[in-house]
């Protein structure tokens, strides 16, 4: 037992383990020396205390076998009164473990059961091989059962026995059941005998043939073209023990390649003619096939375009099959999408392109259809532009109706307002929101019956309306406005009015305005014909003169005739014919005005001075369009200023002629006077004592005389000299003249006690002689005409616009202011010469030089309070006055 290498053990009657075995010692890794003894053999086997087989055996358990070993038990064929059963343990091994036992009772030679003898195989490999065999026997049987190909086992004979068959290969031969079709030899199946006989030879050769076509028949004797692959199965002394094989129906695949190649050439024949551009590719683009239409597309050769890839002809890469298109087309089947391709010869054209899948296989095969699009493409291209276009004019349109000076608005049949621009929505005074969906009713009560009365006007006549409107609005504080206003119908396709558009134009202003120039004109036309005045436009474009005013009488009785620039100058007196053209060509030349003095001569012979102006008026471009201007008669200025000018050179000649009267006989009287005087006086120094008191006095008398005659002639001289002098102008310091003054003075100062002060005193561009003369003149008056114990004299100047003003200003008797200018005439004196001293030329002399430097003189002075003379010199007197 101990060599044996199947686990064994023995158990006497009491179950206790007497023997156990070295295998089993292996197997249930327990010692046999820790379980002899004992009834512990049960944990070999189980996890819970149980029978095993040989318990039960030794006891004659019979149920308890059935019950504890209830399928697998059965009493051996080979031992005698032996037991043999399998049991399964899930639980050991991975695919659970398989012990076959073999169990049997040791006797005595009485034949008594002394105890039990249990061995075990581990069967589990042999069990799970024949699981898989089965299964996969199973497999196969259902496999070949179901086949759609017919299977089939034969003999190699030429009349050939069926050994099996499946129940497809039956139905190919349209037979009911495979035992139907077994009955009959395989040469029946044949129609030409021959066949078989080459078959089998073929077979004999080869051991194989493989997918053979062959022509056979059915139950019903319709043939049958079938495929046969078959392999032949050798005995081991050579020959063919049978042969295996399977038939395939291959009439429908015959049939299904026919049409396959019928349908093929059909396609051809559509893909050859179609318009499109057809191509077989891959995912990738490269082109497997393709129809001429589509080699004609790229500009190349059929032969030349295959191999090639799509993307090579499209210059956007929008027949990129490596993107979008790819996955689009993989995940829907088909795709369409716009493309581009440049042929061979650089033009660049659109195609719509179908694509779908005809295999997904590897790289995939695609096919896609080409269609000319290039048309469309441009047309869209255009539209799309014309869209923008037509965007970008409406939305100028838009900007233009919002932002134009003039209102405008949509009303609708209701007069109500659709849409209105901002200044339309100004002149209402709302906002352009409030205005919508309001009626003229609301919005501008006070226009809504004028606005309703046109309205029925377009909806009667269909055609606008234009007309002047008056009335207020919300805005502008109610006042009344005038607007022109164009009421214009809108009409659908079918010309029934569906609203209407205005267009209103405020003139409130220009009204107002037209008023007024009405009015002044109708001013301007009174006032031209109160002052005689002539007005006269010369139209420059087409030579029309016209004329407003006193004109008619210049043309005489008769109608009025056509004139233009040559019938103007007409009138001209031909002596001022030069000077006219001239004036004309300085203006239209250098743009200045024109004014010009002439005679005219008029119709009735007559001259008339006329004075005329003009100014050029110029058009937008800047040309000289009209000449405008007035022309004045000045005949009687004329002849008044002809007489002026002659009696000023007649008093300048009388005045020269004066002066030289004054000068010569001032000059030429000194010396005969000088003579009277110093005989006077000799016959005053010789007789003085001759005479008696009366001649004496009349000696005195006539030298008094004489001497005062000579005082007043020097006088006179010195007033005569005054113009004559020829100018010397220089920078005069008015200080400086009176120091030299106080100083030539100083005796009569002090005998009279005289206070002479000044202010501030300029330097002036003056004659200096004679500001000494004007001021010893001024300054002796003021000494002269003064009774205080202390007279006073205050010289000041003041700068005034472009003048000095001098003042010197005195405490002395003062003048009556009644006796005006008449004290700056010559010898005019306010005293005699008993009161004060003087020859009454002071003051004159004082006037004229004065005047001399562009000035004047004038005084102010009440009796008794001293007087104030004043006189300008302009302070910057470049030349002599
Ligand atoms: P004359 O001093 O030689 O009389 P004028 O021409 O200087 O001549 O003066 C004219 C007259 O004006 C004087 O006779 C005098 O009556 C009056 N008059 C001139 N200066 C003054 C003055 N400062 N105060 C008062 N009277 C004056």
């Amino acid at each position: 037992m101990n060599c044996s290498p199947l686990p064994q053990f023995v158990i006497d009657l009491d179950h206790r383990v007497v023997l156990w075995n070295k295998a089993m010692e292996d197997y249930s890794q327990i010692k046999s020396t820790d379980i002899v003894g004992t009834d512990h053999h049960w944990k070999v086997f189980y996890d819970s205390k149980r029978p095993c087989m040989v318990d039960l055996v030794i006891n004659e358990d019979l149920e308890g076998l059935k019950y504890w070993f209830p399928h697998r038990c059965k009493p051996s064929q080979q031992v005698k009164g032996a037991y043999e059963a399998e049991q399964y343990y899930p639980h050991r091994g991975p695919q659970g473990t398989h012990l076959h036992f073999t169990v049997s009772t040791i006797r005595s030679h009485d034949g008594e059961i002394i105890g039990g003898f249990e061995s075990f195989e581990d069967i589990t490999k042999r069990k799970v091989a024949e699981k898989e065999l089965q299964e996969s026997e199973e497999k196969f049987r259902s496999l070949i059962e179901n086949l759609n190909v017919g299977v089939y086992r034969n003999t190699s004979d030429p009349w050939g026995t069926f050994i099996q068959v499946n129940p497809a290969f039956a139905q190919i031969f349209g037979y009911d059941s495979p035992d139907e079709i077994m009955q009959i030899n395989v040469m029946d199946l044949y129609v030409n005998k021959e066949d078989r006989v080459r078959f089998l030879e073929g077979l004999q050769r080869e051991g194989s043939i493989t997918d053979r076509k062959l022509l056979l028949k059915k139950k019903d004797y319709s043939n049958i073209w079938v495929s046969v692959s078959a392999r032949a199965h050798y005995h081991e002394e050579g020959f063919i023990d049978w042969v295996d094989g399977m038939v395939e129906d291959t009439t429908h695949r015959i049939e299904v390649e026919e049409a396959l190649q019928k349908s093929e050439k059909q396609y051809r024949s559509i893909v050859e003619n179609i318009n499109d551009g057809f191509c077989i590719h891959d995912f990738k683009g490269v082109i497997q096939d393709c129809n001429e239409n589509f080699a004609l597309m790229l500009g190349f050769g059929r032969e030349e375009v295959i191999g090639t890839n799509l993307d090579e002809f499209s210059s956007t890469r929008m027949l990129s099959f490596k993107n979008d298109v790819v996955d689009e087309l993989k995940n829907k089947g088909v795709v369409e999408f716009d493309g581009d391709v440049r042929g061979k010869n650089g033009i660049r054209r659109y195609y719509s392109i179908n694509s779908s899948i005809i295999s997904q296989e590897g790289n995939g095969k695609v096919q896609s259809f080409l269609r000319d699009v290039t048309k469309r493409k441009e047309m869209e291209k255009k539209l799309l532009k014309s869209e923008n276009k037509a965007h970008k004019r409406l939305s100028e349109i838009e900007a233009i109706y919002n932002s134009a000076p003039m209102g405008l608005c949509v009303l609708d049949c209701d007069l109500r307002y659709l849409r209105i621009n901002k200044s339309m929505a100004e002149m209402n005074g709302f906002s352009p929101q409030e205005h919508i969906g309001k009626s003229i009713h609301e919005i501008v009560p006070d226009l809504s019956q004028q606005g309703e009365a046109i309205a029925k006007e377009i909806f009667q006549t269909g055609k606008a309306v234009c007309m002047e409107m008056n009335g207020t609005t919300a805005a502008q504080d109610g006042a009344v406005r005038t607007w022109i206003e164009g009421w214009y119908p809108i009409k659908d396709s079918s010309h029934r009015i569906v609203g209407i558009n205005v267009a209103a134009l405020e003139i409130t202003e220009i009204k107002r305005a037209n008023e007024d120039l009405k009015k002044s004109e109708e001013k301007l036309r009174l006032t031209i014909e109160g002052a005689g005045v002539i007005m006269w436009f010369w139209n420059m474009e087409n030579d029309r003169v016209e004329c407003r005013g006193h004109y008619k009488h210049i043309l005489g009785p008769g109608p009025i005739p056509d004139m233009g620039y040559n019938e103007l100058l007409s009138f001209v007196h031909p002596d001022d014919l030069e000077k006219v053209e001239a004036a004309f060509q300085k203006t239209l030349q250098y743009g200045e005005d024109f004014k010009v003095e002439t005679r005219t001569i008029w119709k009735d012979k007559s001259v008339h001075w006329f004075s005329i102006m003009g100014r050029v008026v110029y058009d937008l471009q800047g040309k000289p369009q009209e000449m405008i201007g007035i022309a004045l008669d000045i005949t009687n200025n004329k002849i008044v200023q002809l007489e002026l000018q002659e009696t000023l050179r007649k008093l300048k000649r009388s005045n020269a002629e004066l002066e030289q009267f004054a000068y010569v006989a001032s000059h030429d009287l000194q010396e005969p006077l000088r003579m009277i005087t110093s005989f006077l006086q000799l016959l005053k120094l010789r007789y003085e004592n001759q005479l008696d008191s009366d001649a004496n006095e009349f000696i005195h008398f006539a030298i008094d005389g004489a001497t005062r005659m000579q005082e007043m002639i020097n006088d006179l001289l010195t007033y005569s000299r005054i113009d004559r002098k020829r100018g010397d102008f220089k920078e005069v310091k008015i200080e400086d003249i009176l120091q030299q003054i106080t100083f030539e003075y100083k005796l009569l100062i002090q005998e009279k006690n005289a206070v002479i002060s000044h202010g501030e005193l300029p330097v002036i561009t003056a004659d200096y002689t004679q500001m000494v003369q004007l001021f010893q003149n001024l300054i002796s008056n003021s000494i002269k005409y003064n009774d205080q114990p202390c007279p006073t004299i205050h010289i000041t100047a003041e700068k005034q616009d472009n003048d000095w003003i001098f003042k010197v200003a005195d405490n002395g008797i003062g003048i009556d202011p009644q006796q005006g200018d008449r004290i700056f005439k010559i010898f005019q004196r306010l005293h005699s010469p008993d009161e004060y001293e003087g020859t009454g030329i002071g003051l004159a002399i004082v006037k004229r030089i004065v005047e001399r430097h562009g000035g004047r003189i004038w005084y102010d002075s009440q009796p008794g309070k001293g007087s104030n003379f004043y006189f300008n010199i302009p302070w910057r007197l470049n030349h002599e006055v």
